[in-house]
């Protein structure tokens, strides 16, 4: 099984994993404006480089305008999509438009937080109808179905912050 890794899983993951996941060459200017020592190691022993054939960028963009997320993905973003399309690989991201997308387009993915490694989201149930809040883990399928809550048995949504 191949996996992609976005550029949080870039930094989140210890580099023994990077060394055999697959990225785009794009992600290196991500890296270096968010951390210049894992970019130093990359330089040395990073993943596989890995450029998407334009075919797959088509295909990645097509997917991406059906779900109307194109406008709101960046150009690593589509080339992440195109990769995972053209290697049917894992793509790890946390990035939701990222992941609608790949579920639409039929790419497995995976959420880096769910590894336990990220230290960058925290998740928590929000209930539609009394807006009560419960920290939680959500499970590894990505699933985004959820319990009732249990105050009121309103809906609840799955959502994430950002830590502070
Ligand atoms: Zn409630």
């Amino acid at each position: 099984m191949v996996d992609i890794a976005d550029t949080s899983a870039l930094l989140a993951w210890p580099a023994e994993r990077v060394s055999s996941a697959l990225a785009v060459p794009s992600q290196m200017a991500e890296v270096e404006k968010l951390s210049p020592e894992r970019a130093m190691l990359y330089q040395a022993q990073g993943p596989e480089w890995a450029t998407p054939s334009p075919q797959s960028l088509a295909e990645a963009k097509t997917a991406a305008a059906m779900t109307g997320d194109l406008p709101r993905l960046s150009p690593v973003d589509i080339e992440l999509l195109a990769l995972a399309l053209e290697k049917q690989a894992v793509l790890h991201t946390d990035d939701y438009r990222i992941q609608n997308v790949a579920t639409s387009a039929g790419i497995e993915w995976r959420s880096v937080t769910q590894s336990g490694i990220s230290k960058g989201w925290d998740w928590e149930l929000r209930c539609t109808g009394c807006r009560q809040r419960t920290p939680t883990v959500p499970d590894d399928s990505g699933s985004k179905n959820v319990s009732d809550c249990d105050v009121c048995g309103s809906p609840q949504e799955l959502k994430r912050k950002r830590r502070r």
